[in-house]
C-alpha cells in the first residue's frame, strides 16, 4: 500500500509554520513501526496557496480542523480526480465531530478520536478489500507505548514560534488531555477529559534528539496544561535543565505556584501562555472556565516576577459579555497588567464542531445563526432570545473583524 497523510492549506493563519502536524507524523511513525510493508509519506500544505501536484498513491489521508475542512474537502476532489481508483480517509477534530457530514461530503472513511490504532486496523482492512466507513478508537492509546513523531517525513521546515528571537524550532507534547470542558472547546469531545502523560525522560531524550539531528534550540508544548501535574513538572524540570534549551508551554492560570514557576524559568521555560480568556466573572463562569480573573492576575504578576515572558490568550464575542461591565473589568484589568506581559492575543469567540456552545447553544443563551464553518470569518451568531448576553463586544476596537486575522500581538496592546 502507498500512503500519504496530507496537513491541508490553511490559508487563514497570519503566522506560517507555527505548528508542526504531530498527529500525522504520529500516525507516520506507528506506520513505519507497525507495518513496515507500507510506503507511507506525509504531504504538508499549510502553507500552499497554489495548486500542487500530489504524487500517485492507493490512500490519502487527511487530517483536518473545522477551519481547515473547506480547504481540505476541495483538495480531496481534485486530488480524487487526478487519481481515480485512489481512497480518501480522514480524522483529526473535525472528523471526531461530524464524521457523518464527512462521510457524506465524499470521504471514503472516517476516523473518530485518536487514530493511532484504528490506522493499522484500516490498513490490514485494506489489504482484505475489506475496509468500512468509521474507524472508532473505544480506547484511548497508552501514550507511553508510542514512537516520537516521524519529522523525518515532514523534512525541516522551521519557523518561529516566540514573541522574541529565530530559534529552530519543534512542537512536541508531554501529555495529551484536559480535564475540563469550556464552552468553546472540542478538547473534551477528543480526549474524553482523562489526561495521559509520557514520562519526563522520554520527552527529554525526545527533545535531545531533535537537537542532535535537527539543531532545535526552543521546543514548544502543544500540551493543554502540563503543569496541571506539577509532580512531572519537577521531574521533567529536573531532567530537561542540563540541555540547556528554551521552551515555551501553555497553562491554566490556576495550576502555576511562584515556586513551579522559580523552577521552570530555570529549566529553560521562557514563555508561557494563558488562556485568561475574559477578565469579566460572568463569562468566565458562563463558559465553565473554572478560573476567576483574580487567579488570573496573580498568575501573570507571579509570572513576570520570575522573569518568563507572559502571553495572555483573550476572547471576545462571548455569551454573558454585557458592553459596560465587560470592558470595564477587561480595561481594569489589562491597565493594572501593562508592561507585565510581552503579547497578547484576541479572538472572537467561534461555536466550533464538537464543543459544548455548538452541540447546545441554548445552555448558553446565543443561538446560531449560521453552522457553515466555511463561512466562520464573519460573525455567525446574535444573542439568545432572552436577551441576556449582548455578545458584539468590543470587536471593532480590537480587530478587524475576522476570526484568525483578529489576532493583536504589539507589546503591551490593551482595549482603548
Ligand atoms: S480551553 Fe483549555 S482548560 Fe478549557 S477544556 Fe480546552 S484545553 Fe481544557
Amino acid at each position: 500500500m502507498e500512503l500519504i497523510l496530507i496537513n491541508p492549506p490553511q490559508p487563514y493563519l497570519v503566522e506560517k509554520h507555527t505548528q508542526t502536524p504531530l498527529g500525522i507524523l504520529y500516525i507516520s511513525a506507528v506506520v513505519k513501526r507497525d507495518r513496515p510493508d507500507v510506503d507511507v509519506s506525509v504531504c504538508d500544505l499549510s502553507d500552499c496557496s497554489e495548486p500542487i501536484e500530489v504524487p500517485d498513491a492507493d490512500v490519502y489521508g487527511y487530517t483536518s480542523t473545522s477551519l481547515d475542512y473547506p480547504e481540505c474537502v476541495k483538495l480531496m476532489e481534485t486530488i480524487r480526480m487526478e487519481h481515480p481508483g485512489s481512497l480518501h480517509i480522514i480524522g483529526g477534530s473535525h472528523a471526531t465531530a461530524m464524521p457523518f457530514s464527512c462521510r457524506d461530503d465524499g470521504f471514503d472513511s472516517v476516523f473518530i478520536r485518536e487514530s493511532e490504532k484504528t490506522i493499522l486496523e484500516y490498513i490490514d482492512d485494506w489489504m482484505r478489500v475489506d475496509t468500512v466507513e468509521f474507524y472508532e478508537a473505544d480506547n484511548l492509546v497508552d501514550v507511553c507505548t508510542l514512537p516520537w513523531p516521524d519529522r523525518d517525513a515532514l523534512g525541516w521546515t522551521g519557523g518561529r514560534i516566540l514573541a522574541s528571537g529565530n530559534d529552530r524550532s519543534a512542537s512536541l507534547m508531554a501529555s495529551r488531555g484536559c480535564p475540563f470542558n469550556c464552552a468553546f472547546c472540542a478538547s473534551a469531545l477528543i480526549w474524553k477529559r482523562k489526561m495521559r502523560w509520557r514520562s519526563p525522560e522520554n520527552v527529554v531524550a525526545e527533545m535531545k534528539h531533535c537537537i542532535e539531528k535537527y539543531n532545535v534550540t526552543t521546543f514548544r508544548f502543544a500540551d493543554d496544561s502540563m503543569t496541571s501535574n506539577r509532580d512531572w513538572v519537577q521531574e521533567f524540570c529536573k531532567a530537561v535543565e542540563p540541555l540547556g534549551v528554551r521552551w515555551q508551554t501553555n497553562e491554566r492560570v490556576d495550576t502555576v505556584t511562584i515556586d513551579l514557576l522559580k523552577m521552570m524559568r530555570d529549566a529553560g521555560c521562557v514563555e508561557i501562555g494563558y488562556g485568561v480568556e475574559s477578565f469579566d466573572p460572568m463569562v468566565l463562569k458562563i463558559l465553565g472556565k473554572k478560573i476567576s480573573p483574580e487567579q488570573s492576575i496573580r498568575a501573570v504578576e507571579m509570572t513576570f516576577k520570575t522573569n518568563i515572558g507572559v502571553w495572555l490568550l483573550m476572547m471576545i464575542s462571548t455569551p454573558g459579555e454585557t458592553y459596560k461591565h465587560t470592558v470595564q473589568c477587561n480595561s481594569r484589568a489589562l491597565a493594572r497588567l501593562v508592561g507585565k506581559f510581552v503579547r497578547a492575543s484576541c479572538k472572537t469567540l467561534m461555536p466550533l464542531p464538537g464543543t459544548p456552545i455548538w452541540n447546545d447553544p441554548e445552555r448558553f443563551g446565543v443561538e446560531i445563526l449560521n453552522r457553515d464553518f466555511s463561512t466562520y470569518n464573519a460573525y455567525p451568531y446574535k444573542p439568545g432570545p432572552n436577551g441576556r448576553p449582548k455578545l458584539i463586544l468590543c470587536r471593532n476596537d480590537v480587530s478587524t473583524g475576522s476570526f484568525i486575522r483578529s489576532h493583536f500581538t504589539e507589546r503591551n496592546q490593551v482595549y482603548p
